[in-house]
């Protein structure tokens, strides 16, 4: 397989022919109605037959570091992108060393300075008050990347909103900062709300070219264990790993 042939596409949830219903808003649990929740999915994989590819990607929103998720990565060698705040990496000196030890199988992009979702007008959204001004939105990108650039020495280039939810307004906004959306195509663990077995079995029936999305801050949760047996089960069907950063966007 040639990782740098490897591409990502993305297209969104709400618009144009692609409209499909967020499943927050089936739920009735947020006033999410005109935001946008977008999907990344891997193209180009050149999975041989009966194999797939995915990318896992590891959200660190505020919160503590599940060694459970992080400890099996490294000891199956598994390479991941691990979404950070600002907030985080002031919070946990010993989880951002323990990721830059292995620089290897951990690349860290931008989940904002503060973990405000980019939406516009104010208000909140999963109990999250939104940055709510295009300055703002610019200010939790800018100074969440300055924070991983100050921890790392590496400038990321994908952004994840918190939330990963988005005024349609904020993704050109962004993307003219630089970065890549961070979308996904399979919630593992749903906000780290689901218990163990359904995160792995969730995770065991990746397809080819998945974009999962996981939390890596709730260690005391039982999604993080569903985390770990879901990347054993993953590694031991012969599943290649992909980071984001290796990808080319189109
Ligand atoms: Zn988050």
């Amino acid at each position: 397989m040639c990782d740098v042939c490897t591409t990502v596409s993305r297209r969104f949830f709400c618009g144009g022919a692609l409209t499909l219903p967020l499943s927050r808003i089936a739920r009735g649990q947020a006033p999410t109605a005109g935001l946008l929740e977008p999907q990344l999915r891997l193209t180009n994989t050149n999975s041989p037959p009966n194999s797939r590819t995915v990318a896992l990607t590891f959200d660190a929103c505020p919160g503590h570091f599940d060694h459970r998720i992080a400890d099996t990565l490294v000891r199956y060698n598994i390479p991941a992108t691990i979404f950070v705040t600002g907030l985080w990496l002031r919070g946990n000196p010993q989880g951002l060393a323990y990721l830059l030890a292995r620089p290897d199988i951990f690349t860290l992009e931008n989940h904002g300075a503060q973990h405000l979702p980019p939406i516009l007008g104010g208000g909140k959204i999963f109990g999250l008050t939104s940055a709510g001004t295009p300055a703002a939105i610019r200010a939790e990108v800018q100074n969440g990347a300055a924070a991983i650039t100050a921890a790392t020495g590496r400038a990321p280039g994908w952004y994840r909103g918190a939330a990963a939810i988005y005024s349609p307004q904020a993704i050109p906004l962004i993307e003219a900062l630089g970065f890549g959306i961070g979308g996904y195509s399979l919630s593992a663990d749903a906000g780290a709300s689901l218990p163990h077995n359904v995160v792995a079995q969730r995770m065991e029936n990746a397809r080819d070219g998945d974009v999962i999305i996981g939390h890596i801050n709730q260690p005391k949760r039982d999604s993080g264990a569903g985390i770990a047996a879901g990347l054993v089960a993953l590694h031991n069907s012969g599943t290649r790993f992909v980071r984001l950063n290796e990808l080319t966007r189109t």
